[in-house]
């Protein structure tokens, strides 16, 4: 048996530890050995049952994972090899990374990139490649590095990802936080300036006066509909996330008058392609003491509590949640 975080039904209170035995496991091509998992704000929907995340019970959260292939009946992967994986439907259709032991599809590993470790694997996660798909989303539309790119949301996972990158690559970054206490851990990752939430997400005209070349957005709703009026011309925004809402009501004024491009980010189904260059890229450019500065370790058992408070915008940074290691 191994120990695994087991979401036993619907009842949202049903979240609990328990020794969990290798035929319960789903069906795949290889065994790993969880080193590392992560908490991104869709595991604080499924672990909490705010969000419908969960399509079967009982269900092993963790969107992400990093480890050690054990065994494995796929001609690309031997025991011995480190890999990681995110997204593909794990931690919401087939069981995650919040156990000692994972059985997986082969085809959703990434072999651990050169120069990162299983725990910096973790501590970039989903929300790390996410951040890396979005700038790559900017990067392809041509983003005028004479103007300010916008982090929205950007004390959180995605969001600090976002802040680091950009700034490494040399934008000027402006964050965008309802957390301004967090100002000095935002300009310690690379912000050049801190602004307030609110003052995206006050109503705005369908045009304000072009201020951005780019944007990350980890929040949608009102703060989405207060970017994208405030977009230069021939700009792109990133739409990654929904944790302020949903909805979206604006005007086609920003693209039909300003050619701004409003561009879609998802990581769950990214092609492989495309994946590893991501992961090539977030080895080789992100600093290491930026990562390090923006990341928790915790134990198996901190994280349904942590899970309440990442849908409260309570959680700084990202999680990363120690399994085998
Ligand atoms: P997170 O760490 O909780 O970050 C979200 C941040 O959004 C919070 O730290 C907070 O930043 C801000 N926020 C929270 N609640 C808000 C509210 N009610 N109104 C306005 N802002 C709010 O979560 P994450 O894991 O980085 O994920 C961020 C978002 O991206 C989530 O919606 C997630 O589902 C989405 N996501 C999408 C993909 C994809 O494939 N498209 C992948 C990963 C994540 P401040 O305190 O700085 O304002």
């Amino acid at each position: 048996t191994f120990r695994a975080l087991v979401v036993e039904s619907s009842d949202p209170q049903s979240a609990r530890i328990r020794q969990a035995s290798l035929d319960e496991l789903p069906p795949g091509d290889v065994l790993v050995r969880v080193a590392y998992s992560s908490l991104n704000y869709k595991d604080g929907l499924a672990i909490t049952g705010a969000g419908k995340v969960i399509r079967s019970f009982p269900m092993v959260p963790g969107i992400d994972l990093a480890g050690v292939v054990l065994e494995s009946a796929s001609a690309h992967f031997k025991p011995g090899d480190a890999v990681l994986l995110t997204g593909y439907g794990i931690g919401e259709r087939h069981w995650g990374g919040m156990a000692e032991l994972a059985r997986v599809r082969s085809e959703w590993l990434v072999p651990l990139p050169e120069g990162l470790t299983l725990k910096e694997a973790m501590g970039i996660g989903t929300a790390g490649f996410t951040a890396m798909l979005a700038v790559m989303a900017l990067e392809a539309h041509g983003v005028d590095k004479t103007r300010e790119v916008l982090v929205t949301g950007a004390a959180g996972g995605v969001g600090s990802l976002a802040v680091a990158l950009l700034a490494r690559l040399g934008y000027r970054v402006v964050a965008s936080t309802g957390r301004l206490s967090e100002e000095g851990y935002l300009r310690s990752l690379g912000a050049a300036e801190v602004i307030e939430r609110s003052l995206l997400s006050a109503p705005a005209r369908p045009l304000e006066s072009e201020r951005f070349a780019g944007a990350v957005d980890t929040v949608g709703g009102a703060v989405l509909a207060g970017v994208l009026p405030r977009v230069a011309y021939g700009g792109s925004v990133a739409a990654c996330g929904n944790a302020g809402g949903p909805r979206l009501e604006t005007t086609v004024f920003p693209f039909i008058l300003r050619g701004v491009n409003l561009l879609g980010v998802d990581s769950v189904m990214c092609p492989r392609e495309q994946r590893l260059l991501a992961w090539q890229r977030l080895a080789q450019e992100l600093p290491k003491p930026l990562l390090e500065a923006m990341v928790r370790t915790v134990e198996l058992e901190e994280v349904p509590a942590l899970a309440q408070a990442i849908l409260q915008g309570q959680v700084r940074g990202r999680v990363v949640v120690r399994l085998a290691a």
